[in-house]
């Protein structure tokens, strides 16, 4: 099952999404890493979820990629009594530790180190900026505040202090928890939430190791200001739009995906734009026009992979919203001008060889006689860098074992396939040939450019342009 895009499709599992009919669905309609999201659901939730993907993977036959969603230091409201309250700008509300209940009057935020910021004055931002309170006398434990917009406030909440850096660790005990638990299972990538420097991103290394692939979170103004360190240290980036969006203003988050998928684009480090992208189709079977306008912009930026969140995880219509984007992505990539955009943006010019092997490869790319690009790629690193120049022709990823398939399914234009390591040359380009045309990916006769390190298997810089021909249909 090949897919005719090259953008990549993450979708949330979630209420709305449960079940092995489901996951193999929404991998039919085109989705391409799952994301279990840890802010949400029990453990066994995401053990099922996974064991899902897995048959899934299994039945449609191409690399399905599993991403585990940590929740980082995110700061929540407690639970209320009646589940929610009705506010009113005008009053005043205590926030503090005691985990009793709540009502209009008060309510716990179970954060210590946030009661010890907070000064007069200060702004809090709760549920996604939906209620703004300001505090008016604050104390170690706890904080009176004076609602100045909303009108409901509900459990768990989330909270933030606009501009101030709360002195937490990257991971809390519950990540730490989580990803030990997600690493169990065998997710082929984890995410971390709320990043605000490099040295975060180090801290979930140490964990990890080489058991998975390390996605950042950009949702900090913070994390804005180190994204090269940041880059430096992890293999891929989310453009985390939701929480990105409460503490900037809006007009800031469009500027700023873009600049996050370019740093990332640069690197050829995938990198995901995330949120709200058809959140009409959460109780709607259409999305608005600006909703079709914002996922075709992240195609014509050249982003790696664009996510649904609620709308697979807890809308009405999650198959409907994974069609759409699918519709949406190939009618972009359809458009006669979209491989010139692509090109405009080059990795970051590094003269190495395999550079030079990799921009011989998509010119080439580019003659109609030639049917797709094949790498062979032992850690993927090969096969990112020829992904990073964004050649027009599909590129068939020849991974040595499922891990580093899997992972690559979230990268731009990768069809990762899991292949022995052939010994010697004439053996590689006798299977590529085979393979690119047992896929479909190249005609009966079209050119197959193969790009390789030998040694194979081995991991190191490739230094070979291979070309040969898919074999000729008899008759
Ligand atoms: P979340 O991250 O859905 O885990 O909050 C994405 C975002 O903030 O946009
Ligand atoms: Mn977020």
């Amino acid at each position: 099952m090949i897919r005719k895009r090259r953008t990549r499709i993450v979708a949330t599992l979630g209420p709305a999404s449960r079940g092995r009919k489901m996951v193999r669905a929404l991998a039919e309609a085109g989705v391409d890493v799952f994301r279990l999201n840890f802010s949400h659901g029990a453990h066994e939730d995401h053990a099922r979820a996974l064991a899902d993907v897995r048959a899934a993977e299994a039945a449609i036959g191409r690399p399905l990629a599993a991403l585990a969603d940590l929740q980082g230091p995110k700061f929540r409201l407690g639970a209320f009594a009646h589940g929610n309250v009705d506010i009113a700008p005008g009053q005043r509300i205590r926030l503090d530790l005691d985990p009793k209940p709540g009502d209009r009057r008060r309510v716990q935020l179970p954060h210590p180190e946030v009661f010890q910021v907070l000064r007069p004055g200060m702004d809090l931002l709760l549920d996604d900026g939906k209620v703004r309170l300001r505090v008016i006398e604050a104390a170690s434990g706890s904080a009176e505040a004076e609602v100045t917009a909303g009108e409901t406030l509900s459990d768990h909440k989330g909270l933030a202090v606009p501009g101030v850096t709360i002195p937490v660790p990257a991971l809390t005990q519950k990540d730490e928890a989580d990803v030990d638990f997600a690493l169990r299972i065998g997710v082929d990538w984890v995410a971390l939430s709320f990043v605000q420097h490099a040295a975060d991103v180090a801290a979930l290394r140490k964990i990890v190791g080489d058991r998975a692939a390390i996605l950042a979170k950009i949702e900090k103004p913070a994390a804005i200001n180190d994204l090269e360190a940041i880059l430096d240290v992890s293999d891929g980036l989310m453009v985390a739009r939701g929480d990105l969006g409460v503490e900037l203003a809006p007009e800031e988050v469009p500027v700023l995906q873009k600049v996050i998928v370019r740093a990332a684009r640069r690197r050829g480090a995938p990198v995901i734009v995330a949120t709200q992208m058809l959140e009409s189709m959460i109780s709607s079977p259409a999305p608005t026009r600006a909703e079709a306008s914002d996922v075709a912009g992240g195609v014509y930026e050249g982003a790696d992979a664009l996510m649904l969140s609620a709308e697979s995880a807890a809308g009405a219509y999650p198959r409907e919203a994974v069609a759409m984007m699918d519709a949406i992505i190939r009618r972009v990539e359809a458009d006669p001008n979209w491989p010139n955009l692509m090109r405009a943006e080059h990795g970051r010019d590094a003269d190495e060889d395999v550079d030079a092997l990799i921009a011989a490869a998509g010119a080439a790319s580019q003659a109609r006689s030639t049917g797709c690009l094949v790498a062979y790629t032992t850690t993927g690193g090969t096969a990112r860098r020829v992904a990073r120049e964004r050649p027009v022709l599909p590129v068939l990823a020849l991974a040595p074992n499922e891990m580093v398939a899997r992972r690559l399914g979230l990268v731009w234009g990768l069809e990762p396939r899991v292949a022995s390591q052939p010994r010697g040359i004439a053996a590689m380009t006798d299977e590529a040939a085979h393979l690119a045309a047992e896929l479909g990916l190249a005609g009966s006769g079209e050119r197959v450019l193969i790009i390789a390190g030998p040694p194979m298997g081995a991991p190191g810089a490739a230094n070979l342009l291979r070309i040969t021909h898919a074999p000729r249909a008899k008759g």
